[in-house]
C-alpha cells in the first residue's frame, strides 16, 4: 500500500555546500548578502534563515515583510532590495534595523526625513534601464550617504559574460561612484556575476540562484529534491498514442509509469517529450503531455520498476537546469513557482 504524495525535499547542507563554492571565488573580505527573496526562492524564508545564518554575512529580501519575519530569528544586516514606500514602513526599518535600498528620486522626501536613523543602499541605474538612480542625478542623494553606506547596480547581462553591456555598466558605475566624495562601499554582483567576473566583487555580492544550485557553475548543485511516485504502470503495444491529444505514439511495445505529479505541483506544464527524470537511479524522460495532477515516463528499460517507486523530477542527481534547458524555462520560475500542496521535507537546517 502507498500513500502518495508529490515531495519538495530541501537540504540545507546543499544550499551550505553551494554558498562555499560562491565563496571560494570571492577575496576573503568580500561580504555575501544572500538572496532569500520569493519565500527563499521556494526554499522556505524561516527554515532558510535558521540553516544558513552562519554562513552568510546578510539577508536580500524584496518585502519588509519578508526582512520582519528574518528579524526575529536573526541580527545579521537585511536589505530591503526594493525600498519601501510608506512612514509606516520606514518606522518599522528604523525600529527594526533594516537597511534599504534607495533608487529613484520620488523615494528622496521621505528618505531624508530618515536619513539619521536609517543606513541606505543608493542603487544606480548603469545600463539595465529597470530601477536606479541616474547618473545626473546621484549629486541630490549625498546627505544619505556615510562610510557604511553602499552604492550599488544590478548587471542586466551577468550570464553572457562576452556582452558588451556588461563593460558600459561597469564604466557607469565606476563613474558614478568616482562622482562621490565620501570612500563608500560598492556592490554589483548577482550569481552569475560572481561567477563571471570575481574581479567585480568590491565590498558585498548579492548572490541568491547559485545558493540554490539554479546556475550551470561547476560545483554547484540543486539544493532541492522534488519527487514523487508511480502509482501505475502502463504496458502498451507499438503505435498507441498517450495521454491528452495523444501527441506520441509508442515507436515500440512500452512500459510507461503514471506518475503522481502533475503542473498543479510545480512541474512545468509545457515540458516536452525527452525531459529527464531519474527513477531508481536510472534515466527515464517524460513521454506524453503533462496533465494537472500526473505526468507520464517512458520506463521501458528501467528494470524492476514498480508501483511505489520513486521518481526525481530535479534533484542533486539530475540537475534542474537539465529541464529548463530542454524545455525554455527558468530554474527561478520553477522554484519559486513550487505548490503549496507539494510535502515539504527539511534537512540539515
Ligand atoms: C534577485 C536579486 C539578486 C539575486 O540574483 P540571482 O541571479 O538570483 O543571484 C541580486 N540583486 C538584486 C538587486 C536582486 O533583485
Amino acid at each position: 500500500m502507498i500513500e502518495p504524495n508529490s515531495e519538495l525535499v530541501i537540504d540545507y547542507e546543499r544550499v551550505r555546500n553551494n554558498i562555499q563554492i560562491i565563496k571560494g571565488k570571492l577575496p576573503s573580505n568580500c561580504k555575501i548578502m544572500g538572496v532569500i527573496k520569493s519565500n527563499a526562492y521556494g526554499h522556505d524564508l524561516q527554515m532558510a534563515t535558521e540553516a544558513l545564518d552562519g554562513a552568510i554575512d546578510g539577508y536580500g529580501v524584496v518585502r519588509l515583510g519578508e526582512a520582519l519575519k528574518i528579524r526575529e530569528t536573526s541580527s545579521k544586516p537585511i536589505l530591503t532590495m526594493q525600498g519601501v514606500y510608506s512612514s509606516d514602513a520606514y518606522d518599522a526599518l528604523k525600529q527594526n534595523n533594516i537597511w534599504s535600498v534607495i533608487h529613484s528620486i520620488s523615494q528622496l522626501p521621505l528618505a531624508r526625513q530618515y536619513q539619521d536613523d536609517l543606513q541606505f543602499w543608493i542603487k544606480v541605474n548603469t545600463g539595465m534601464n529597470r530601477l536606479g538612480v541616474g547618473l545626473d542625478e546621484l549629486d541630490q542623494f549625498e546627505s544619505l550617504l556615510n562610510d557604511s553606506s553602499v552604492l550599488m547596480t544590478h548587471l542586466a547581462c551577468a550570464d553572457t559574460p562576452e556582452d558588451e553591456l556588461n563593460n558600459t555598466q561597469f564604466k557607469n558605475f565606476d563613474y558614478a561612484w568616482n562622482q562621490i566624495e565620501i570612500d563608500i562601499q560598492r556592490s554589483v554582483l548577482n550569481s552569475a556575476g560572481v561567477f563571471n567576473f570575481p574581479d567585480k566583487a568590491y565590498d558585498w555580492v548579492r548572490p541568491g540562484i547559485a545558493m540554490y544550485g539554479g546556475i550551470d557553475f561547476s560545483g554547484l548543485k540543486t539544493a532541492m529534491t522534488f519527487r514523487s511516485q508511480i502509482i501505475s504502470i502502463q504496458s502498451l503495444p507499438k503505435n498507441e498514442r498517450l495521454g491528452y491529444g495523444g501527441r506520441v505514439k509508442t515507436e515500440q511495445p512500452s512500459k510507461i509509469a503514471i506518475v503522481y505529479c502533475g503542473y498543479a505541483d510545480g512541474f512545468p506544464q509545457t515540458a516536452i517529450d525527452g525531459t529527464s527524470v531519474l527513477v531508481n537511479s536510472h534515466r527515464s524522460h517524460i513521454l506524453g503531455r503533462v496533465s494537472m495532477d500526473l505526468i507520464s515516463i517512458d520506463v521501458t528499460e528501467i528494470p524492476d520498476c514498480k508501483i511505489g517507486d520513486w521518481c526525481e523530477l530535479w534533484s542533486p542527481e539530475l540537475s534542474i537546469l537539465e529541464n529548463t534547458k530542454m524545455n525554455r524555462l527558468l530554474s527561478y520560475e520553477l522554484m519559486t513557482k513550487m505548490s503549496q500542496r507539494v510535502k515539504r521535507h527539511y534537512l540539515n537546517i
